[in-house]
């Protein structure tokens, strides 16, 4: 049985769609008081230059170890904005990727930027610029450090109060992606109109690559416009070896995905960047 009802289909009553909101109200009440205490974190997943997996940024992914199981974003950010938590939730995200990164700065750890993702709600919210900036001034970062994932409902919202709010925190050197492009509508305009410099290719597009003539057709579409209008491109989801060769062949520099690394913990991350600078020193000795 489907939670919602679909087209055509007609909604009645069911017990398990009050079974479903009394689970949804607990969720919300167990994650209201994991925001208190603090217990959420933040994982963080490599950004790799394709051509020689150089570190070139990395995303903040939310986890909430409850219980000792780490319960996935899926299941409760939907909670969290739905609940209204996503505000809070959103700026104890910005903060701490923020405050991150300024760490790893001050001992020497460079990392480019870290991207943290962005709900509807949260950049609807009148204070999201505000939010950004307090937490910018709470961990000042070098320019450029931060970028914003949105995803497409957000821009198609309302195309020019979006461009206006990335256009304010573009001067303060913030930067924006489209993330998750090409699933959610068919209208590529608003593309143009934009002030972002990304798009990150959702990873349902790499599917069926390289076997299938169609999703390579598709995909390659895809970069070709990103790089025509300027932007960067990004691809995630990238599992295996011949996933990055064409996409590399196709001139996309930059991904992320399990074939170089899952998210990690902040201590994870911090030994995966060294391990990974050693091994690109190595492999530069060796060619040179
Ligand atoms: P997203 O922003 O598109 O993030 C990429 C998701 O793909 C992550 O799932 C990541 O773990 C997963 N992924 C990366 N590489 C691979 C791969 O090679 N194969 C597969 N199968 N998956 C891969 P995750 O961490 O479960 O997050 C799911 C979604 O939850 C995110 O999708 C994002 O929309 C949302 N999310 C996560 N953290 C936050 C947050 O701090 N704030 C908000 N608002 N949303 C968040
Ligand atoms: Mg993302
Ligand atoms: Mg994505
Ligand atoms: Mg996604």
């Amino acid at each position: 049985r489907t939670e919602q009802a679909g087209l055509g289909e007609v909604m009645v009553f069911r017990p398990e769609l009050q079974q479903q909101s009394h689970q949804h109200l607990r969720l919300a009440k167990q994650l209201r008081q994991a925001l208190i205490r603090n217990e959420l974190v933040l994982h963080y997943q490599p950004l790799v230059g394709l051509e020689n997996g150089e570190l070139r940024g990395a995303e903040a992914l939310i986890r909430w170890p409850r219980d000792g199981v780490m319960v996935p974003p899926g299941e409760f950010i939907p909670v969290a904005e739905s609940s209204g938590l996503i505000i809070q939730l959103g700026e104890w995200v910005m903060q701490q990727a923020c405050r991150q990164i300024a760490d790893w700065q001050s001992r020497g750890l460079d990392l480019p930027y870290v991207a943290v993702n962005v709900s509807a709600h949260q950049f609807r919210h009148p204070d999201f610029v505000r939010h950004v900036e307090k937490a910018l001034i709470a961990s000042p970062l070098s320019r450029d450090r931060l970028m914003l994932e949105i995803t497409e409902n957000i821009v198609l919202d309302d195309i020019d109060r979006t461009s206006a709010l990335l256009q304010q925190l573009l001067m303060r050197g913030v930067s924006a992606a489209v993330d998750d492009f090409g699933v959610g509508y068919s209208s590529l305009n608003y593309l143009r109109k934009l002030p972002v410099q990304a798009i990150k290719i959702d990873r349902s597009f790499l599917q069926g690559i390289p076997q299938e003539q169609e999703a390579m057709s598709v995909m390659s579409t895809i970069i070709t416009l990103g790089h025509d209008l300027g932007l960067r491109v990004v691809a995630e989801g990238i599992e295996t070896v011949e996933q990055q060769l064409f996409l590399s062949r196709k001139g996309v520099n930059c991904g992320q995905g399990w074939l170089f690394s899952k998210a990690m913990s902040a201590a994870d991350f911090e030994a995966w960047m060294l391990k990974n600078q050693e091994r690109l020193a190595r492999t530069q000795a060796l060619a040179s």
